[in-house]
């Protein structure tokens, strides 16, 4: 069934109806922000540091030819300080990213709040993290701390992690940016979930209509949700943003596919 009204430009572009609008998590997973990983900061932290100050050696440089063991020196020099400058330029994108972020927070608290949905996401959020043990843990092969995600990475708000309007009005429960290396453009097993506060996850409403009445047996079939309450939807909802982040291979992109389901039937199955 498809509410085409409902449906963004960019959802009907990717290819008509695929995904049921109220349950729509539109999500930005495949449009990843440059943030590097962690890792990332602490990597070049392995490399030699630079003990000498490079600035102080092109005047040690003059003077006679240097020999070739001098020259393999300013070599090496010359290395440490394509290095260093290398690390500047590094700290200072991760800067600007993380301005970005804090200003991402700052405008969270200053928009105003959906004060009729107080708990909600917290929990959808202690459920999911019940059954984040076994086999459902185990789906989480690539984030290093699952449930460390689901406390730090999971929030909610009226604009989503790029600070942006959610796409699709209250038919987008949330969206998950996945972040890249900025060296490889590879996705890595780090982002962030922003449930949105005007969707039906929140009101329980889709376009006015409650969403317990869309829930009919076919409407539950074609996405997967089995005979979840709305409760325990809630709850998939969260694990299947989670595993987006832990989906660095991108197998389980919403982009493309006429629905989800695949990636809700294999969440049902390992951890409901
Ligand atoms: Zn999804």
């Amino acid at each position: 069934m498809c509410f085409l009204g409902l449906f963004s430009r960019e959802t009907w572009a990717r290819g008509g109806c695929p995904w049921p609008p109220w349950a729509g998590p539109r999500h930005v997973e495949v449009a990843p922000c440059r943030l590097p990983p962690p890792a990332a900061w602490s990597a070049p932290a392995r490399r030699p540091p630079p003990k000498a100050r490079p600035a102080s050696r092109p005047a040690r440089a003059t003077g006679p030819t240097p020999s070739y063991p001098k020259t393999r020196v300013r070599g090496s020099r010359l290395f440490e300080a394509a290095f260093i400058l290398a690390i500047v330029e590094l700290t200072r994108r991760l800067h600007q990213a993380c301005e970005q972020a804090y200003d991402q927070q700052a405008a969270d608290w200053l928009l105003p709040q959906n004060s009729a949905t107080p708990g909600i996401l917290d929990t959808a959020k202690a459920g999911a993290e019940k059954r984040l043990t076994g086999d459902c843990l185990k789906l989480f092969d690539k984030l290093a701390d699952p449930k460390a995600y689901l406390k730090n990475h999971v929030t909610q708000g009226v604009v989503d992690a790029k600070g942006e309007p959610f796409q699709g009005g209250d038919a987008t429960a949330a969206t998950t940016r996945i972040y890249a290396d900025p060296n490889t453009g590879q996705r890595v097993a780090l982002g962030q979930t922003v449930f949105n506060e005007n969707s039906w996850f929140f009101t329980g409403k889709q376009g006015g209509t409650d969403v317990e009445k869309l829930l009919t047996p076919e409407y539950r079939e074609k996405n997967g949700f089995g005979n979840l309450n709305m409760d325990q939807i809630r709850e998939l909802m969260v694990i299947h943003e989670m595993m987006h982040v832990n989906d660095t291979a991108g197998t389980y992109d919403d982009k493309g596919k006429p629905t989800n389901k695949i990636l809700n039937d294999l969440i049902r199955a390992k951890c409901f």
